[in-house]
């Protein structure tokens, strides 16, 4: 091991939001520390004609995580869009309006999800963090006291070797699926959307304000956000079966559905449309186990909530503080912190599984409904 080069203490694989917070969190703690991350997509991809990316509202509390890994003052100057609140038409055709003014923490905001992904690698960076851009691995194997990591890297191949690896791969769990840790569906989720420019700044006559709005119809839920230079994303949340076949994917079939909202519709009424509806997994997910052989999953890797709860990047930020812990354990040869870490993401994801099923049932005027009936079926939270 001491002869190749590409060794660390710690390699964590995908750069999103978990993989770097918790090596930022890792580095707080321990500044020694040996750190690579390899991430699937380009450093910053000049050429990439995606604007945006969905999954962006980050509620008040989110605050006190920034603030622990030691990046608030650098997130502030970003200058991401405040946000005061949500809007929802959940149960009632009628928007009723849930303030952050009610929360100790203040305000959240609508977080521009490249810029903010960009903004948390550079805070990587800044640390000493190593990044292996356009890398995935292939291959891995357990040597009795580090990883042999194989990964390939732009052209090559390289092999890397690490004393501890963190699985950050989103849903796709990459690097805990080569472990054999399976991956659990709990539906089938998906979210059709699309962006639109607004023609007009002043034009909002909605008393949504630049909040996020949510509100329901027969197949599932709609869900609106502002984006900066006056950009709105529309979402259309329902079952991948629901969703083929309504047809979704085409444009035509996407708008007739949304011209049926009361709400989402009129949000857009003075807007073009800048892009075709895409389709992206938004299906609830955990993993079999989240600990092994010095390693663990953390993010979605761990496990995935429904986009309703608004808590994923939050969920990312708070776990990767424990995740540090239990690596910071395993290397010291105390194997407890991670069976800590597996009981904190157990019981974390049983306690949304509960709330998941309490606020689908606020909704109980479609009862025909094939999406509504399979969320207020009796869940079991194990
Ligand atoms: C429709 C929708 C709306 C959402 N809305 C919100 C919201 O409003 N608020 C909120 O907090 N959350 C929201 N979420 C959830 C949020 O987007 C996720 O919880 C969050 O992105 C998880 O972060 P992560 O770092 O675990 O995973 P990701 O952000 O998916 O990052 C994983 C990284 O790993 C990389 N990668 C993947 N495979 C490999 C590989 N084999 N090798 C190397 N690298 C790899 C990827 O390129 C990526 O950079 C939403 C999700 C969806 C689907």
């Amino acid at each position: 091991m001491k002869n190749n080069p590409y060794t660390y203490d710690v390699v964590v694989i995908g750069g999103g939001v978990a993989g770097c917070a918790t090596a930022i969190a890792l580095k707080n703690e321990a500044p020694e520390l040996r750190i690579a991350i390899i991430e699937r997509k380009p450093s910053f991809n000049p050429n990439n004609t995606c604007v945006y990316r969905i999954g962006e509202t980050l509620p008040p509390n989110a605050s006190q995580q920034l603030q622990k890994l030691g990046i608030w003052s650098s997130f502030l100057e970003c200058n991401f869009i405040t946000a005061y609140g949500t809007s929802a038409a959940w149960g009632s055709s009628e928007l009723y309006h849930n303030e952050y003014i009610y929360s100790p923490y203040g305000y959240g905001w609508h977080l521009d999800r490249i810029a903010f992904d960009q903004f948390m690698i550079k805070e990587a960076q800044k640390r000493g963090i190593l990044f292996y851009f356009e890398s995935s691995i292939t291959s891995s194997e357990k040597k009795t006291k580090y990883w042999s990591l194989q990964v390939n890297y732009k052209q090559d191949i390289l092999s890397i070797n690490s004393s501890f690896a963190i699985d950050a791969t989103g849903k796709k769990a990459a690097f805990s699926s080569l472990q054999k840790s399976t991956k659990i569906k709990k539906d089938q989720m998906v979210g059709v959307y699309r962006f639109y420019v607004s023609k007009d700044q002043h034009n909002d006559t909605t008393g949504i304000g630049n909040g996020t709005c949510v509100e329901t119809d027969q197949n599932g839920w709609w869900y609106s956000a502002t984006l900066p230079n006056k950009t709105i994303v529309v979402g259309y949340m329902t079952d991948a079966d629901i969703a083929n076949q309504l047809q979704l994917r085409k444009k035509e079939a996407f708008d007739n559905l949304l011209s049926r909202t009361k709400h989402t519709n009129n949000r857009i009424k003075n807007t073009t449309h800048i892009s075709q509806p895409q389709v992206t997994a938004a299906h609830t997910q955990y993993l079999s186990t989240v600990t092994g052989d010095s390693w663990l999953a953390v993010g979605d890797a761990a496990s995935s909530y429904d986009p309703i709860s608004s808590l994923g990047i939050f969920k990312s930020l708070t776990m990767s503080q424990f995740a540090a812990y239990a690596t910071l354990d395993d290397l010291k040869g105390d194997r407890s912190g991670l069976q800590k870490y597996q009981q904190i993401i157990t019981q974390d994801y049983k306690g949304y599984l509960k709330k998941r099923q309490e606020y689908y049932a606020q909704e109980d005027r479609y009862t025909t409904s094939l999406f509504w009936k399979r969320r207020h079926a009796n869940q079991n939270y194990n």
